[in-house]
């Protein structure tokens, strides 16, 4: 049985999906049962959600067209 302290070790490695299956099903029994960590996870989600959002809009692509459109107005 995984602790809460090896949760948090694995934190990135279950929000990437990258557990071994073994592990998961450790990890689903123990969130199922500890708030704390499950509250946890969700925060770890919504943050590499907000990661992965700043990096598509950090996008080269699309700075080049934002610059393109500023550019324009002037
Ligand atoms: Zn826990």
């Amino acid at each position: 049985m995984l602790n809460c302290k090896q949760m948090s070790e694995m934190g990135s490695i279950i929000i990437d999906g990258q557990e071994p299956w073994r592990s998961k099903m450790s990890v689903m029994m123990h969130l199922s049962m500890c708030k704390r960590c499950s509250r946890y996870m969700q925060q770890l989600k919504l943050t590499s959600q907000v990661l992965q959002q700043s990096r598509i809009e950090a996008d080269e692509a699309e700075i080049e067209r934002t610059l393109g459109r500023l550019t324009r107005w002037e």
